[in-house]
């Protein structure tokens, strides 16, 4: 297996968690690269229901260590909660199941704040309101607090002081008041002796393992669509979400990866605003949506429903050099009598095979739709004839082998037939 990228091709909610807890069987490491408290992913094993939000899918399997890597931002009071959630549940059980990097930046109460106060006035963008898009940009302003000043007090007053002498004035602006320097460093230095025994330099045991060959998987966040420098910007999160970003985010090189594999959902959601061509605001959508829970993990809002389109997954595989791809939910397709793939844009009279990202391009392209016949729910262990016949078109129009398909929340609600690391 080696060292596998998993991303996924859409706008997140792909079902990534249940993907990579799948391939987690044979991985040493898990690791996270950016992002933060945003990104929950929901895991039923055994009919039991585990929800992560910052620790990677591989926190369910005995003797895989979780990393949360460089690139990330992380909020402690969350990362505390959840270990001491795993935990109780005889998860996380000694200190190297999990590692968190030292220089990955925090999410404080000054980020919630001015994300929250941002999200309540007009023209906000829908995020989750976790503190992810202030504390980069934090980090990008060289203000930010990381975790490795958690374990020094000292510095760590020093530095919420600074903190919030850059940040009081706009937390201001928007209406609200900057958190008290003696609170959050109180509070904080106490969730950070909880997080001592975790704490680490996560790019170099992450590179050790990789020199080991040890299998490490490397778990996305959000979906490709989502990236910051490559997808329709400003509707994006603040991070790299690409396969490239990985490397970034862990400071492992290029050359060091093996594979990169991506998941996508047989339909597409989106949460939050910005343009979606493809989107179902009829029954189809409304039947999607409840049949396939589609309310986030994290916010309980409703995503956005609509026909997979498959010129955005093109331009998602050739942003991140994805070999093959995981197509899930199929089950919640089943019974629709027809269903519908965006196989390209037309846009000024010409044809685009790649979704256009420049705003004004997306919403003046006409998306082009192939309809396909629908298929009944799965019955055994083979894929509905039609099922196949989609399965089959999405891989002929991305130009890669479709290696699985899923057909439920659990996991052995998964048709493999390929193996995902021979799959090109
Ligand atoms: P992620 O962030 O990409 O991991 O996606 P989420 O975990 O937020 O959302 C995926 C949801 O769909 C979770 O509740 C999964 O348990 C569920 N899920 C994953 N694959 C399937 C599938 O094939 N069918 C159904 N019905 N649910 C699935």
């Amino acid at each position: 297996m080696a060292v596998v990228i998993v991303v996924g091709v859409q706008w997140g909610d792909e079902g990534k968690g249940k993907i990579v807890d799948l391939l987690t069987e044979k991985a040493r490491l898990v690791v996270r690269w950016a992002g933060g408290a945003n990104a929950g992913h929901t895991l039923v094993v055994d009919g039991k229901k585990y929800v992560t939000r910052l620790i990677p899918s591989g926190v369910l399997r005995e003797g895989v260590t979780c990393v949360l890597g460089e690139g990330m931002v992380i909020d402690p009071a969350v990362l505390v909660d959840e270990i001491r959630t795993f935990k109780a549940q005889g998860f996380i059980a000694a200190g190297r199941d999990l590692v968190v990097a030292e220089r990955a930046h925090l999410t404080l109460p000054h980020h919630l704040e001015i994300d929250r106060l941002r999200e309540e006035r007009p023209g906000g963008i829908g995020t989750t309101k976790k503190g992810i898009g202030p504390s980069y940009e934090s980090k990008a302003a060289r203000v930010g607090v990381r975790v490795g000043d958690l374990l020094r007090p000292d510095r760590f007053r020093a530095r919420v002081e600074a903190l919030t002498t850059a940040l009081a004035p706009y937390i201001r602006e928007l209406g609200g008041s900057a958190p008290s320097v003696a609170e959050v460093t109180k509070k904080y230095l106490a969730l950070g002796e909880e997080l001592r025994p975790f704490v680490g330099d996560a790019s170099r045991i992450v590179h050790d393992a990789v020199v080991r060959r040890d299998n490490v998987l490397f778990e996305g966040a959000q979906g490709v669509m989502l990236d910051i420098d490559h997808g329709t910007y400003p509707f994006v999160t603040s991070s790299s979400t690409t396969a490239g970003g990985a490397c970034a985010g862990l400071g492992i090189g290029p050359t060091k990866i093996d594979r990169v594999l991506g998941v996508a959902k047989g339909y597409a959601t989106r949460v939050g605003a910005g343009p979606f061509p493809t989107e179902l605001n009829e029954e189809v959508g409304e039947l999607l949506r409840k049949r396939g829970n589609e309310f986030g993990s994290v916010t309980g809002r409703p995503r956005r429903c609509g026909w997979m389109d498959v010129a955005a997954v093109r331009l998602a595989i050739r942003l991140s050099g994805i070999e093959a791809i995981a197509l899930t939910k199929l089950d919640v397709m089943a019974g629709l009598d027809r269903v519908r793939l965006c196989v390209g844009y037309r846009l000024g009279g010409k044809t685009l095979d790649e979704m256009p990202v420049d705003l004004d391009d997306l919403a003046a392209a006409e998306p082009i739709f192939e309809e396909l016949p629908g298929w009944p729910e799965l019955a055994g262990s083979s894929i509905p004839p039609a099922a196949a016949g989609f399965v089959e078109r999405v891989s002929a129009l991305t130009g890669i082998p479709v290696w699985a398909t899923s057909w439920g929340a659990g996991r052995l609600q998964t048709i493999v037939t390929q193996d995902p690391f021979s799959a090109s």
